[in-house]
């Protein structure tokens, strides 16, 4: 095989920057105003600490306002909505994002659901995942509207082909299935009681790992030309991929780091443009 093509989302990522930079702007220009996100952490945990205050940075890069609230690890259900919905009522606030996951005790799909439809940037809400699976507009939940955007900008052929997602999370792997259906590919979704995986895996001409353990997917999983989409991120710097010895088969990959992670940043930056766009009654094509 040829050298097999890396799907750079460091680079998409910042060129999605430079471009927002721009539309944000304009929206200042003409408003006086620039979207904001919220950010809320709940709990302490330090990977959870570190992606806040990556996307706050992402904020700031492209002059979008941030408003940071943190609560304690003993935050209760109640309160956390209770946040919400001063956040929804809050007409300087255009996009909320909840950081998952939330501490054992808080009823994460209800929090998720408070978030009004449209400042749901980050794609959590059941409803946003219907319309979206439904094909009518909504915010994609942010990773897999990243990945989708990284396979477009590549070219990546999408449609008739056999994509395997091996995850079925309500965050990663179910809106990735629904975006790649509604995209025409053949999709089969993997989980942790799929038999013979290996096998089902082995039929994916495109394959999405959102498993969460570290160099899970085999190399000799891997059918030759494959594209292979690693979403995992781990301490140890590697994916949910066996990266290194799968590249030898695949035609596309994502690095680990700097494939999907720049990218699911950078969508919920662009969703939070948009939301804010459309709630200032201004849009980039104006
Ligand atoms: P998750 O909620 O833990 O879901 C993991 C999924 O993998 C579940 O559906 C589970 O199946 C399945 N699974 C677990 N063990 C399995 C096995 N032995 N065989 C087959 N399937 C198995 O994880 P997630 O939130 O979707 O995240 C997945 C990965 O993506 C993680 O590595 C996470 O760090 C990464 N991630 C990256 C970003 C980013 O921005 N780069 C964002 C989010 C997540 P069941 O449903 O049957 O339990």
């Amino acid at each position: 095989m040829g050298d097999p093509r890396a799907l750079d989302g460091a680079r998409l990522a910042k060129e999605i920057e430079a471009e927002l930079v721009d539309r944000v702007e304009l929206l200042r220009s003409r408003t006086g105003r620039a979207p904001k996100l919220a950010t809320i952490l709940v709990g302490a945990d330090p990977a959870s600490a570190t992606y806040v205050r990556m996307k706050r940075n992402a904020c700031k890069r492209v002059g979008l306002e941030s408003v940071s609230i943190e609560l304690p690890e003993t935050t209760m259900t109640e309160t956390l909505l209770t946040q919400i919905e001063a956040l929804n009522d809050d007409a300087d606030v255009h996009g909320i994002l909840l950081q998952h996951p939330v501490p054992a005790q808080v009823d994460e799909r209800a929090a998720f659901d408070r978030i009004a439809l449209e400042k749901d940037v980050d794609g959590v809400t059941t409803q946003g995942f219907g319309r979206m699976a439904m094909g009518e507009p909504a915010f994609g939940s942010a990773t897999p509207a990243g990945i989708m955007r990284l396979l477009d900008h590549y070219e990546i052929p999408i449609e008739g082909r056999r994509a395997v997602v091996i995850g079925r999370s309500p965050i990663l792997g179910k809106p990735i299935a629904a975006m790649l259906l509604n995209r025409n590919a053949t999709v089969t979704v993997c989980h942790s009681r799929t038999r013979d995986l290996a096998d089902v895996v082995r039929e994916g001409e495109l394959v999405v790992a959102a498993v969460g353990i570290p160099r899970f997917i085999r190399a000799d999983w891997i059918r030759d030309g494959a594209v292979v989409v690693d979403a995992g991120f781990h301490p140890e710097k590697c994916g949910d991929v066996d990266l290194e010895a799968a590249i030898a088969r695949a035609s596309a990959y994502t690095p680990v780091p700097g494939g999907v992670g720049p990218m699911t940043i950078a969508t919920l930056i662009a969703q939070t443009v948009e939301a804010g766009e459309a709630a200032l009654g201004v849009s980039s094509g104006d």
